[in-house]
């Protein structure tokens, strides 16, 4: 599932390529995906063209130039993006495609069509579940540490939980909330309620530094390398690196799988 860091780089790679171009041509092939009538969904974009390409949590916005429209996309585990030329060959579960004035299309594509794409109006998000209830953006200057520890005592439950739920801080989602708790030494299972002051001092460090190290990681690979169907997650530290070594301590990597979700974490450096 895209995260922050990955969100971030597909908004800097739009914004040097689609903002105040035409959009010549819409077409919805999926309708499913699409949380609006067809028509209007083609009404609005058709002869429009994107401003400045904004992210709220796990959303990408693309605002629209004219009609005040912005196009919300939440693209959850599988929905994923193409810009390219029209002669390229459509990936299965196009869900729909912009033929862009520079010659190219965006398309978005879907393995599993559980992502969520809303035509929002006037800057009203209130009919898109879970939009307002979204906690502060992780990296924002407002979220001083200070600001952040009053935030998470709202919150009980395992730490790991805790950054997961969007209410509490936007964006993280499992592959990062792992990252973070190992490079803060939290062990994920720990409870809210027991970690310490530095304890929290720390994983305020963490969230900064991991999301931000990853999205200029991300953005570089993006450029270099295109729009992933898979995330680019090779540099990460422990997630998806169950029974390797661990690179702090050299201990096995633990895996839990628990429902669909997968934990990583090293026993040894993670208290
Ligand atoms: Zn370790």
């Amino acid at each position: 599932m895209p995260e922050l860091p990955d969100l971030e780089a597909y908004r800097s790679y739009f914004n040097r390529r689609v903002v105040g171009v035409t959009i010549e041509e819409a077409t919805v092939l999926i309708p499913l995906v699409v949380r609006a009538p067809k028509e209007e969904f083609v009404a609005a974009l058709r002869g429009n063209a994107f401003g400045p390409i904004g992210r709220r949590g796990k959303f990408l916005l693309f605002p629209l130039e004219r009609g005040d429209y912005t196009l919300a996309v939440h693209s959850m585990l599988t929905g994923r993006f193409q810009y390219c030329p029209p002669e390229q060959k459509r990936r299965a579960k196009t869900c729909f495609v912009l033929a862009l004035g520079d010659g190219h299309e965006l398309r978005y594509f879907d393995g599993r069509l559980m992502g969520k794409v809303y035509l929002v109006r006037g800057g009203d998000f209130s009919g898109v579940p879970r939009y307002l209830e979204m906690g502060p953006e992780p990296l924002a200057e407002e979220l001083t540490e200070e600001a952040f520890r009053a935030r998470l005592r709202r919150f009980r439950g395992q730490i790991k939980s805790v950054l997961l739920n969007e209410t509490c801080v936007a964006g993280i989602g499992n592959a990062y909330a792992d990252e973070i708790l190992f490079v803060a030494g939290l062990h994920p299972y720990r409870k809210r309620t027991e970690l310490s002051p530095e304890d929290e001092e720390r994983l305020y460090r963490a969230i900064r530094s991991v999301l931000s190290e990853a999205a200029a990681m991300v953005a570089e690979r993006m450029e270099r390398d295109g729009l992933p169907v898979e995330e680019y997650r090779d540099f990460l530290k422990v997630h998806r690196r169950g029974g390797q070594p661990c690179p702090n301590c050299g201990a096995s990597i633990t895996e839990i799988t628990a429902g669909q979700r997968i934990t990583n974490f090293c026993r040894h450096c993670q208290r």
